[in-house]
């Protein structure tokens, strides 16, 4: 099956193999522009896990997808071929840095050869390999939607954990902090050197009562201003959003952003340079009726709109 091929699209939606949107299943890249991906690992949480279980409830959910949004008429599926490439498979799931090398040797192929990859995580510690693959000509940009920082040194003798993937990723000069904006931030925390390090490196961190006062579209501009014109990654954890709407992660913070803000925000990111995204921490186990899955397969779409303009 080819990427164009967008009959399984049109299949009662409970019918057919699952795959991300009912787009064709792809084992080549040279039929694809747009790659989705799953990466089924949680083995760098410090709380609840389960996300492991994300990309294969996503998928299931993601069978609601349809094609035209229905804000800008826009069909992403009719300007660029979009293929699930399948998931990362893993050689030593009991190692986690070793996992992470399956990650980025997974993605490097994808990369190299210049085509855009939208990933389903797996918990948020899959982001630094994901940049390692990326490996980006001078460091990239970053629009971090979540509760947490992420910028945390260590946890229990690991500097790998889905605490930390952003000061990794900005130690190996993969990602430049002062072009890159962390949006949701919010709950206490037992040491305040995770956001210290954002705000000490440069990075715009704005907490959810800023957003709240600004509003989303103050957010919106400030968060082109910090990316500006390179290139730049997009990276989505579902606990930055309340868990009213996003009840299934590992590690669920109140007082979150709502759908409605995660929709206008990302549609307000029109434009910008993408590099890849990803949506990261659903936790299946912790889901209630699938409706964080469903959430995930729908910021997804949201996300493949901003990629595939590229093609447009
Ligand atoms: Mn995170
Ligand atoms: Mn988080």
């Amino acid at each position: 099956m080819t990427a164009t091929d967008r009959s399984q699209m049109s299949l009662p939606r409970y019918s057919g193999i699952p795959t991300f949107m009912r787009v064709p299943f792809c084992t080549s890249l040279e039929a694809v522009d747009i790659v989705l991906a799953g990466v089924p690992f949680d083995g760098g949480v410090t709380a609840r896990p389960g996300a492991r279980y994300g990309p294969r409830e996503i998928r299931n959910m993601s069978s609601m997808t349809r094609a035209i949004h229905h804000v800008s008429r826009f069909n992403p599926f009719e300007v660029c071929r979009v293929g699930d490439i399948g998931d990362v498979p893993f050689t030593d799931l009991f190692h986690l840095e070793r996992s992470h090398e399956d990650i980025r040797r997974f993605f490097e192929p994808v990369f190299a050869a210049g085509k855009l990859a939208l990933s389903a995580g797996g918990d948020h510690s899959i982001t630094y390999p994901i940049f390692q693959a990326i490996a980006p000509r001078a460091p990239l940009g970053l629009v971090h939607i979540d509760a947490h920082t992420d910028t945390w040194d260590s946890f229990k003798g690991s500097k790998f954990t889905h605490g930390a993937p952003f000061r990794r990723a900005v130690e190996a000069g993969l990602l430049d902090p002062k072009r890159t904006i962390q949006i949701g931030i919010r709950g206490a925390q037992n040491s305040d050197e995770g956001w210290r390090y954002s705000l000490d490196s440069g990075m715009r961190v704005v907490f959810i009562e800023e957003f709240e006062a600004r509003g989303v579209q103050a957010i919106i501009d400030e968060a082109r201003r910090v990316v500006g014109d390179g290139p730049a990654y997009l990276s989505l954890d579902v606990d930055g959003l309340d868990p009213v709407f996003a009840p299934g992660t590992g590690t669920p913070e109140i007082g979150g952003l709502t759908v409605r803000e995660t929709l206008a925000l990302l549609r307000g990111l029109e434009g910008i340079q993408w590099a890849g995204a990803d949506v990261v921490e659903v936790s299946p186990p912790y889901d209630v009726g699938g409706n964080t899955a469903l959430l995930a397969a729908t910021l997804m779409y949201e996300i493949l709109c901003l990629l595939a303009r590229r093609f447009r």
